[in-house]
């Protein structure tokens, strides 16, 4: 069987096409899938766009960075070459003798954990938990040998375990670029409000964006596309600023309305921390209302954050920390979006051809989205 060609993360900054070779259904409920649209997760950006690794190594050495780190992407976090990408839609090339939902031909999304669907953490939904798959602490596509040998998704085929569970079909005529980041970023945004908005249906939302990019821009529109009484969207970032507006959040740059981070000034139902910095985690804690929500949906990597924990009590916080479960929103998403034509698209910043990924993946921008043609 020939070789299939994949995007390697080889430092920061530099990525590169490697071979190797074709993935092949070893079990009967696998599928082989080919990649036609893959957008970039926000968290792939820590790698390429900072020398983090010889950082990272260190601080998990003097206890500046917990050591957890080290059990999601390597004793050595992100040290190259590994296969990167883990959003895509994809094309189903085969399936197993044993895979009864899924049709070659069909377009899917790919969730970006692997997850089996029936043992008792992915009954109760955590997906991205999953008892079967999970080694240490995750199995999912493109983050290293450390979570599992499932490669990246900028690839020309890739096995998926479980297919029955795993993939999760485009509905018809929802167009693939709309929902390039389903299977990891837009499922984030999507239980960062969506699911807080039901028990506070109409409530007020704060977005506070610039880390995980694309996430909490998705986020702003899913809650202003779910009914949100007022969507206010912070970020020091212009460009960003008019894509928020764009989907009718009311956006600021970070430092307007309190100073210096510390008075807020109007307090949320529902905050989504999407800063990934300690001090924007603090901010968004102090700006929820009674009962409030916040959900962190950024990376908080060293040791020492000062959650104002006494705040929380005063308020009756709730802080939800932690990876999405994407495959277990994914209907609902998926279904919204058919229903309403939720222009998520909107976030994506470039869209380059698939052959260009190597150079692609390392621009300096919001949401780079690639494409090919179906086979
Ligand atoms: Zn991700
Ligand atoms: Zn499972």
């Amino acid at each position: 069987m020939p070789g299939v060609r994949e995007l390697a993360f080889i430092r920061s900054g530099h990525l590169a096409w490697r071979d190797r070779d074709a993935p092949t259904l070893s079990d009967p409920g696998d599928a082989i899938v080919r990649p036609f649209v893959a957008a970039r997760c926000d968290g792939d950006t820590l790698p390429i766009h900072r020398p983090v690794s010889r950082l990272m190594q260190a601080g998990i050495a003097v206890g500046a960075v917990d050591p957890v780190v080290g059990c999601i992407c390597g004793r050595v976090p992100f040290k190259g070459p590994f296969a990167i990408g883990h959003e895509c839609v994809a094309q189903v090339l085969d399936v197993g003798s044993g895979v009864q939902n899924v049709r070659v031909g069909q377009t899917v999304v790919v969730p970006w954990a692997v997850s089996c669907g029936s043992c008792e953490p992915c009954r109760r939904g955590l997906t991205s938990k999953c008892a079967t798959t999970t080694g240490r602490t995750l199995a999912a596509y493109g983050f290293g040998p450390a979570s599992g040998p499932w490669g990246g998704m900028v690839a020309d085929a890739v096995r998926v375990p479980f297919a029955d569970h795993m993939l999760v079909p485009v509905p018809v005529g929802v167009p693939p670029l709309r929902v390039a980041a389903a299977g990891d970023n837009l499922a984030d945004a999507w239980r960062s409000v969506v699911t807080p908005l039901r028990d506070r249906p109409g409530g007020s939302v704060l977005v506070i964006g610039g880390g995980a990019q694309s996430i909490g821009l998705y986020a702003a529109g899913l809650a202003v596309a779910h009914g949100a009484g007022v969507v206010h969207y912070v970020d020091d970032d212009p460009g960003r600023r008019r894509i928020a507006e764009a989907v009718g959040a009311h956006a600021r740059p970070a430092q307007a309305g309190s100073r210096r981070g510390r008075t807020a000034t109007r307090r949320y139902d529902v905050v989504v921390e999407a800063s990934s910095r300690a001090a924007g985690l603090r901010r968004a804690i102090r700006s929820l209302a009674s009962g409030g929500v916040c959900t962190a949906v950024g990376y908080y990597l060293a040791t020492g954050t000062r959650v104002p924990v006494m705040r929380m009590y005063a308020t009756d916080a709730t802080l939800r920390v932690g990876v999405s479960h994407a495959r277990a929103v994914l209907p609902d998403l998926l279904a919204f979006v058919a229903r309403t034509g939720f222009p998520a698209e909107r976030v994506t910043t470039l869209t380059a051809p698939w052959a260009d990924a190597p150079s692609a993946y390392a621009a300096r921008t919001t949401k780079l989205v690639l494409q090919r043609d179906p086979v």
